[in-house]
């Protein structure tokens, strides 16, 4: 540790009153071990102001999109950590954690209802793992009709990195269809490409450019009609809370992110919850277990074509909890408020810097805008610059160069739970780089200037993390 300085010690033990004692066996100290030498109040300061440098939504505005950076009431926190949610195990007798599975049984019933499904299963851990499942299950369905043509998987050009990804681990082909010049998918590409051979379609909605596809139920049903199913990668449903019937519109099977949504804190690639909602259509091939209700009796079944385990046990408990805690607590008026706010912030945001930055589909967005640098760009200027320039002015940087279909990206989700005058600091921030564009670009192509460390290779930083000092 740089601050050590030899001879300084952190402990003051008092005086010796036993006969003192030889180490057992000297030869196990290890001699070799720089440990620093600081004393107590030092090392509390160093590592204090360690944590400080993390930059984390309890600190500044985070308006990371696709990502649902909201405030997660603490509380959910506290609740989950009560003891009789931390201290049962998985494998205890099922009579003795009945309150735990009541949970559960409730949150699979409250999260159908809210996004409008009809069953639910809880142990996926991930967005990522909720597709994956997803797409099985769509396989396990046309394998139970011996429909075995259908190998390709049809997603738009705008979606998630993981969704082609998961698709393809579940032994699917990848079909790509382009979004049209409104940001929609292109309907008469879609209809070409959608034969016996389509298994499936993988949707986000909104869509990952922000847009609400305006042709969704022509879609699905143009999909059900050449035979295949519909995902829906429901990461954005921040935008829809209580608002949208996803099955009524067409959607056969659903993931949730409760580390977007619902109230997990996330970032850094902590512990998640991806829940899988379907219809009836689907029901019987979820991955066990389900939490069950007969007589007043909670248990855990497997469903009678289910996938079969996908995980381990039941999911993530504590995320569970978390969720639970939230949904009850917002109530019903609750998740109406949030998407509406979340679309309201978004939009505020849109129609107040739409004259300093390129919007690339003019027209109203849901819960997040998607902005393009390519003005700035042709003034030497990167969306990178932009995003590291946030950071002086205490802003965690926008989603950048997602999705691929728009250059030079700026993504910028507000969420629900900031004020108008943090998104007014932001827009003012963000018009005020606008101007450095103009009157002196070095700044961004130098920034961040008070942070540790400049620009990082961030790929490396993520796959070769050097977490030592
Ligand atoms: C975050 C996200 C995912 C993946 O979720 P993970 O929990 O990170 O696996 C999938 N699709 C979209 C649109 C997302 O924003």
């Amino acid at each position: 540790m740089d601050i050590s300085v030899p001879g300084r010690i952190g402990i003051a033990l008092p005086p010796l009153d036993v006969p003192e004692q030889p180490l057992p066996d000297a030869g196990k100290l290890r001699e070799e071990l720089s440990l620093p030498e600081v004393s107590q109040g030092e090392v509390i300061r160093y590592f204090t102001n360690l944590s400080q440098l993390n930059f984390s939504v309890d600190t500044n505005y985070y308006p990371l999109g696709s990502c649902t950076m909201k405030y997660n009431p603490k509380i959910n926190n506290e609740l989950a950590s009560l003891p009789g949610f931390t201290e049962i195990h998985p494998l205890q007798d099922i009579e003795t954690t009945q309150g735990a599975l009541e949970l559960m049984y409730d949150l699979q019933n409250l999260l159908a209802n809210i996004v409008g499904m009809e069953h639910a299963g809880l142990s996926t851990v991930a967005g990522a793992h909720g597709e994956l499942t997803g797409m099985l299950m769509i396989r396990a369905y046309h394998d139970s009709k011996k429909d075995y043509r259908r190998s390709i998987v049809l997603v738009p050009d705008s979606a998630h990195g993981t969704n082609p990804a998961s698709a393809a681990m579940a032994g699917y082909t990848v079909m790509s269809i382009p979004s049209d010049k409104n940001g929609n998918m292109d309907i008469e590409i879609l209809k070409s490409h959608c034969t016996e051979e389509t298994a499936g379609i993988m949707l986000t909605l909104p869509n990952t450019l922000g847009l609400f596809d305006p042709n969704i139920v022509e879609i699905c049903n143009y999909v059900h009609e050449c035979g295949g199913l519909v995902y829906g990668d429901g990461a954005n449903m921040n935008a829809l809370l209580g608002r949208a019937h996803m099955s009524t519109i067409g959607f056969d099977v659903l993931h949730l992110n409760l580390h977007k949504t619902f109230s997990t804190p996330h970032g850094g690639g902590g512990p998640g919850a991806g829940p899988v909602l379907c219809n009836d259509r689907l029901a019987s091939f979820l991955p066990t277990p389900i939490i069950a209700k007969n007589n007043d009796l909670y248990s855990l079944e497997t469903p009678s074509a289910s996938i079969g385990k996908i995980g381990g046990f039941h999911g993530n408990f504590g995320i569970l909890v978390r969720a639970y805690a939230y949904i009850r607590s917002m109530g019903k008026q609750g998740m109406l408020d949030i998407s509406e706010n979340a679309v309201i912030n978004a939009n505020y945001i849109l129609a107040r810097l739409k004259d300093d930055y390129y919007l690339p589909y003019d027209r109203n967005c849901m819960h997040e805008v998607i902005f393009s640098a390519k003005p700035q760009r042709s003034k030497g200027v990167r969306a990178l610059d932009i995003a590291k320039r946030l950071i002086d002015y205490g802003i965690h940087p926008p989603t950048m160069y997602f999705p691929l279909i728009v250059e030079e990206a700026l993504m910028i989700e507000p969420t629900e739970s900031e004020s108008k005058d943090t998104l007014d600091y932001f827009i003012s921030v963000m018009q005020e780089i606008a101007q450095e564009v103009e009157s002196n670009p070095q700044i961004l192509k130098d920034a961040p200037h008070n942070t540790p460390n400049t620009r990082l290779d961030e790929a490396k930083a993520a796959r070769q993390p050097n977490l030592r000092w």
